[in-house]
């Protein structure tokens, strides 16, 4: 029989009501076997996630407000439980949380403990065994993960056992410290567990149905994502999109294990499919973008083809600590582009030396531009002319152009004052040309 990895994110274990609907997902599927959890998130906007409660309780230096804190966690789970109808008594457990002081390695010890008795309710909840993270998750003294002793201590005891809960967020350290990974981190330890666990798919259960394509901030209500390429997923999520951190993906991905990303209170909606490779003409992925980037303009007869004038050039960014990160050159200009925040307090110094260092017939600055992105692995030549199409409909000049090598994301630059109107414009444009390819005969 085949496995899955299942990961519950907070929101979908933030109440009673929610760990029943997650309940009921892994109970439906027999290849759910291995289920990692996050922390019970918000029940409401105003609400606070029980790890943020962690770190305020443990930071708070007055010991009465500590143990209120304190009061507020445990009622939260006591609450859980009892409206889940369990016989469960985490008496003791809160008891040794309290009185761990550093021993476990203080706050990370301590602001795991969400994820902890969270696993040790939710396995009780599907009468699956309990696996402890610090029994099947390391790290290296240094701090960074130790994939190695992960995959082999950890396959051996998943292999061992029939079906498991086990906490996210957090592992052991050689010295049997707790160490966490960053925030967010149940996701790289769903990752991790479905990689030991050679999981057929990697389940990543949340409060949406997969990923959008565009921000819904932005463009109303946009279309989620089918299918997505890991390739397509970092080109996103450098340009901002809010999708899955590299280190939760990097397991799985070296493992050729696909990711689904799913809504704990929509389950039957397929959402995302992360995958190594996608078929052919699977459409784009997504446009993202960001505002915050400055161009500097260079003209001087044959520039573009002097490698040793191009050389010199971004020699003086690199001198400056400034990283380039794209540039864009005709015979006689070359335009480098840069994130604003890296130039600020050193134009001045960067324009002259330029001017001082290669003489050029006219040099500019292009402040507040923004970049929008289109990204979708052999994107069909509609996408860039719909792109052009929705720039031109709006008047809007093109300041940049960039169409990476690997041709998988076109950018464009544009003032910054036009990056809501144009994404939207952008996203308009590109389903038209949906709507026209299945309306034609
Ligand atoms: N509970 C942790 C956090 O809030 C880890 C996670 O949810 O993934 O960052």
């Amino acid at each position: 029989m085949g496995m899955k990895a299942v990961k519950f994110g907070g929101t979908s274990l933030c109440s009673a009501a929610q760990m029943k609907k997650a309940a009921e997902i892994v109970l439906a599927d027999a290849d759910r076997r291995v289920v990692v959890v996050s922390a019970p998130g918000k029940r409401s906007p105003e609400d606070e996630k029980i790890t943020d409660l962690l770190y305020r309780c443990y930071e708070e230096p007055d010991d009465v407000k500590k143990a209120c804190l304190f009061e507020k966690i445990r009622e939260r789970f006591d609450g859980i439980i009892s409206d889940l109808g369990l016989s469960l008594d985490l008496s003791e457990e809160y008891e040794a949380i309290q009185n761990a002081g550093v021993k476990f390695g203080g706050r990370d010890y301590f602001v795991s403990r969400g994820e902890y008795l969270c696993a040790k309710i939710f396995a009780a909840l599907l009468k699956y065994e309990f696996l402890d993270a610090a029994d099947g998750i390391f790290f290296h003294e240094d701090g960074s993960f130790d994939g190695r002793k992960t995959r082999t201590v950890l396959s051996a005891l998943l292999a061992q056992r029939e079906a498991v809960v086990i906490p996210g967020f957090y592992g052991r350290m050689p010295n049997d410290t707790i160490k966490t990974f960053p925030r967010g981190g149940s996701d790289i330890t769903g990752a991790v567990a479905a990689d030991a666990a050679g999981a057929y798919l990697y389940e990543n259960f949340t409060d949406v149905s997969g990923f959008l394509l565009a921000d819904p901030k932005i463009v109303d209500k946009p279309e989620t994502v089918s299918i997505i390429s890991y390739k397509e997923l970092r080109r996103l999520s450098y340009m901002g999109a809010s999708v899955l951190h590299e280190d939760a993906v990097f397991p799985v991905r070296r493992s050729g294990i696909p990711i689904n990303i799913r809504n704990t209170d929509c389950p039957d909606d397929p959402g995302t499919m992360i995958v190594e490779k996608k078929k052919t003409g699977a459409g784009i992925s997504g446009i993202a973008g960001k505002k915050g980037y400055s161009l500097i303009r260079v003209s001087k007869d044959r520039i573009g083809v002097d490698s040793a004038a191009v050389q010199s050039l971004l020699g003086i960014f690199e001198r400056r600590q400034v990283a380039a990160y794209a540039d864009a050159r005709s015979v006689d200009s070359v335009g480098i582009l840069v994130e604003s925040r890296n130039i600020a307090g050193k134009k001045d110094y960067i324009l002259n030396e330029i001017c001082q260092c290669l003489e050029p017939d006219t040099i500019g600055l292009s402040e507040e531009l923004a970049l929008v992105c289109v990204v979708g692995e052999q994107m069909p030549p509609s996408v860039p002319a719909a792109v052009f199409c929705a720039l031109e409909e709006l008047g809007e000049r093109i300041r940049f152009i960039g169409f990476g090598a690997d041709d998988i994301v076109l950018t464009v630059g544009i003032r910054e004052q036009a990056f809501e109107r144009a994404v939207r414009k952008i996203y308009e444009k590109i389903g038209m040309q949906k709507i026209k390819k299945s309306a034609a005969p």
